[in-house]
């Protein structure tokens, strides 16, 4: 049976858009000492504004390049696809379609239509360096048609309100922050700077997995928050594994701790309840 005090604090934490799946957690969290945290979706709103897409082909236009791209993110439920298709409806671009859509974890979408294969990716998942006038902190993605890059779009995304008070608190704790993140160096720097923190750009959901696996080797209590399927195996394997958000499904059953509001603040309020209801039950 779950102890009186638990089942209590678990339930007030409810009331704050906080929900314990695991009692464990709570104790767990006490002991930490790291922190790792996503960044897309987690630290920021997620929320992306295309701040620039062009065609870098000779073949094609800014518009075709474009219809490639939001016929393609039909097949993704990403925040990034949700804004790709905004900035197509605003400049009357209408999709091409697509005979069948991939979504490539951490990475972006591969697809096909007319015969031909196409891609919108990361820079790291494309693996080559192309000529494009990436905006400071940008995340970027390309269009890559049969291996070939055709087009590119950089996407401008925000940190949440509450996100920098938790960087304060946790070190102010002894928890270490660490942000890994899919995204690419420029982008994870411009954010880790601004929050004052450690990051790891370019991390597949492998490296975050790697991540974890390496700080626990070291004896390390780790609590990993995240948002997206990219996240699913480290919050898995994490000690106490924090899902944020309306999320993912597989986010949400992978994690110990759900934070129902999407508010990095509600982390600080999880902290606060693992040290009461463990200081009681002691
Ligand atoms: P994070 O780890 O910060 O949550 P993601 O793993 O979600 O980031 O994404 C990593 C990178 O992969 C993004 O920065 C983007 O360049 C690319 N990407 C992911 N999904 C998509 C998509 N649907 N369309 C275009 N690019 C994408
Ligand atoms: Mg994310």
């Amino acid at each position: 049976a779950i102890p009186l005090v638990v089942a209590r604090s678990t339930s007030l934490g409810a009331s704050r858009g906080l929900l314990v799946k695991n009692r464990e957690a709570l104790e767990l969290a006490t002991k930490a000492d790291v922190m790792i945290l996503d960044k897309t979706g987690t630290l920021t709103t997620g929320e992306f504004k295309v701040l620039n897409a062009e065609t870098l082909s000779k073949i094609y236009s800014t518009d075709e390049v474009l219809a490639l791209m939001v016929g393609i993110e039909g097949g993704s439920s990403h925040p990034i696809a949700q804004s790709i298709v905004g900035y197509a409806e605003n400049k009357r671009v209408k999709p091409i379609n697509f005979d069948s859509i991939d979504v490539v974890s951490g990475a972006g979408v591969e697809g096909e239509t007319n015969g031909h294969r196409y891609e919108l990716i990361s820079q790291k998942a494309f693996g080559q360096k192309i000529e494009f006038d990436v905006p400071k902190g940008a995340t970027v993605s390309y269009l890559v048609e049969e291996g070939k890059v055709i087009g590119a779009v950089a996407l401008g995304d925000e940190l949440k309100a509450t996100s920098k008070e938790l960087m304060n608190v946790l070190k102010s704790q002894g928890i270490k922050p660490i942000m890994a993140t899919g995204d690419n160096e420029k982008a994870a720097k411009g954010v880790a700077e601004e929050l004052g923190i450690e990051y790891r750009a370019n991390q597949s959901p492998q490296d975050k997995y790697d991540l974890v696996e390496s700080l626990k080797n070291e004896g390390k209590t780790v609590i990993m928050v995240g948002d997206g399927v990219n996240d699913a195996p480290s919050l898995a394997l994490a000690d106490v594994g924090v899902a944020i958000g309306a999320g993912t499904q597989v986010a949400l059953d992978s994690a110990d701790v759900i934070l129902t509001q999407s508010d990095p603040g509600d982390i600080e309020s999880f902290i606060e309840l693992a040290n009461k209801t463990t200081r009681k039950m002691r």
